[in-house]
């Protein structure tokens, strides 16, 4: 019997859905394995899931997309990096960028050598040594040129657009390869009685689908893998205890900023997210601590612009299937899993399952050695990213409201703790290989909500104390140049990537 897998179904077409059939059009391509996407428009998508973070580069460099057309095509702008408003106490802000700071010197990164200065009393804000970050305070936005020479550092940037343009975009692309849609409500799934794996869905009329590899792109009920696999759900709620979100399109007030902003209010965040035609905002609650009509009325009271429709509920709990790969079904998207939009995670959870599933392609034999592999690789990412999130809520010094209070007092994971007791105590945190973010990142939030070292890391003791001011001074003389040659983002977006369709 031939062992290859020659009919993918894909259930579901919102973002997850349609990532998913782009990459496998292009990857495994449809000449000899039939790439079958069926996606309901009674039941429709979540369409929300606007901002996104670098790695997501990748994906479109997989799928060989040119990105000016991409940007155009979704409305997008370009992202620096996360303000975060509010959340160390009210009236304070830093910026997650997503820059490096400084240039890591001797094995160690520059924090270290920042944190030295910082004891001194000579290092200025750390801002200042982060060119991503400057550049979002000024409004300004550049890639890197591509003929800028090796030695000069690359811009880190991401994306901010509109999801239904982002599905619609992949749509065309996957169809373009020779994906097949099927409209369509899914009413049963059957499964082989030998081998227990799915062997066709079924659609309401009595249409039958048959595959041999089933991906669950559903949301959050998880039509394959939890309803008929039921491979169970790890709730985090006790550590990310927002359950609810208000969606709300605005129009656009001033420049579009090249960042997303999150501030903290009584029980929870709102974002903000500037797209060429309009702006994103939301309002991610806990409805334990506000109930969902006063939340709706806060966010329709707090944002800027004209709003453009009525405020939409999205509800939510944080957590992760306990296995997202379950015989031939593999969960990605909401279907896998949910982590609240705070660090724009989820896109970039759909693009990792998906490299790794390329990374391990079954055979229709279903391999259960790599299914186990994949799903601790998957297990980890979704925990690291976990940890990240609950420490902004963690270490908040708000005690204002009974939501704040809580996040400050709340028991978090002892994954969380150890990295928490190791930076306080000299500014490290060591992420594993598999973790998304890295120290700088946790560098960002972790010193941004006001953990501050006792010490640093022993080798930036060895620069002399001159050598590490013209160090210093030298490496912000390099970011202010950089930053210098910036545009406006408005001016960078109107010469290569302005929508004809966006009313600015
Ligand atoms: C409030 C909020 C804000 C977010 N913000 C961000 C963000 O800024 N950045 C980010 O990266 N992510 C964000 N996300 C997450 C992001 O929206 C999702 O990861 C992404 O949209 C993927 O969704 P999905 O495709 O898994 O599910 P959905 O969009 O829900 O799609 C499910 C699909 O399954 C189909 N379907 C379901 N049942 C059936 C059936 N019986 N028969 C046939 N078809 C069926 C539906 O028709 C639909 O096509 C946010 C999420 C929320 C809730």
């Amino acid at each position: 019997m031939d062992n290859r897998i020659t009919e993918i179904v894909i259930v579901g077409g919102g973002t997850a859905g349609w990532m998913s059939a782009a990459a496998l059009a292009r990857v495994i391509g449809t000449t000899s394995c039939a790439i079958t996407l069926v996606e309901s428009e009674e039941i429709g998508t979540i369409g929300v899931g606007e901002a996104t973070i670098p790695p997501i580069a990748l994906f479109n460099k997989l799928l060989g997309i040119d990105e000016d057309e991409f940007v155009r095509e979704t409305q997008g702008t370009f992202k620096l990096g996360i303000e975060f408003v509010d959340w160390k106490r009210l009236g304070e802000r830093y910026l997650h960028s997503f820059g490096l700071f400084g240039v890591d010197m001797n094995g160690i990164s520059f924090t270290h050598y920042w944190l030295r200065a910082m004891k001194q009393g000579a290092a200025g804000d750390r801002d200042l040594f982060n060119a991503e970050a400057e550049a979002a305070h000024l409004g300004k936005f550049a890639r890197t040129p591509p003929n800028a020479p090796p030695s000069l550092p690359r811009v880190n940037y991401a994306f901010q657009f509109d999801a239904s343009l982002y599905a619609a975009y992949l749509r065309r692309y996957a169809e373009a390869r020779g994906v097949v849609r099927t409209e369509g409500r899914i009413v049963s799934v059957r499964r082989d009685p030998e081998s227990g794996l799915i062997a066709s869905v079924e659609l309401a009329g009595g249409n039958r689908i048959g595959g041999q590899f089933f991906i669950d792109c559903s949301g959050f009920r998880g039509l394959l893998i939890e309803e008929t696999f039921a491979a169970g759900y790890d709730d985090w709620s006790r550590w990310l205890p927002c359950n609810r979100a208000f969606a709300m399109p605005t129009s656009n007030v001033g420049r579009l900023a090249p960042y997303t902003r999150a501030t903290a209010h009584e029980a929870g965040w709102q974002w903000r997210i500037p797209l060429q035609h309009r702006t994103g905002n939301g309002y991610v609650f806990s409805d334990g601590f506000v109930a969902e009509d006063e939340a709706r009325q806060q966010l329709i009271g707090r944002v800027e612009g004209e709003p453009l429709a009525e405020p939409r509920l999205l509800k939510f709990v944080a957590g992760r299937r306990k296995s997202s790969w379950v015989g031939n079904c593999l969960a990605i998207g909401l279907a896998g899993g949910f982590l609240e939009p705070l660090e724009s995670t989820s896109i970039h959870l759909v693009q990792a399952a998906l490299a790794k599933l390329l990374a391990f392609f079954p055979q229709r034999h279903m391999d259960q050695a790599l299914i186990a592999r994949f799903n601790s690789e998957m297990n980890g990412l979704y925990d690291g990213i976990r940890d990240f999130l609950i420490a902004h809520y963690k270490l908040t010094e708000r005690e204002d409201t009974a939501f704040w209070r809580y996040c400050k007092a709340m028991e978090i994971p002892d994954s969380l703790r150890a990295r928490l007791e190791l930076f306080r105590s000299r500014g490290e945190v060591m992420p594993g290989g598999q973790e998304l973010f890295r120290e700088v990142n946790w560098f960002s939030i972790l010193h941004g909500q006001g953990l501050v070292p006792e010490d640093y890391h022993p080798v930036a003791d060895a620069l002399s104390a001159e050598e590490l001011a013209s160090r210093l001074s030298q490496i912000r003389a390099g970011v202010k140049a950089r930053v210098d040659t910036m545009p406006s983002h408005d001016d960078y977006i109107a010469y290569c990537c302005a929508s004809p369709r966006a009313a600015r």
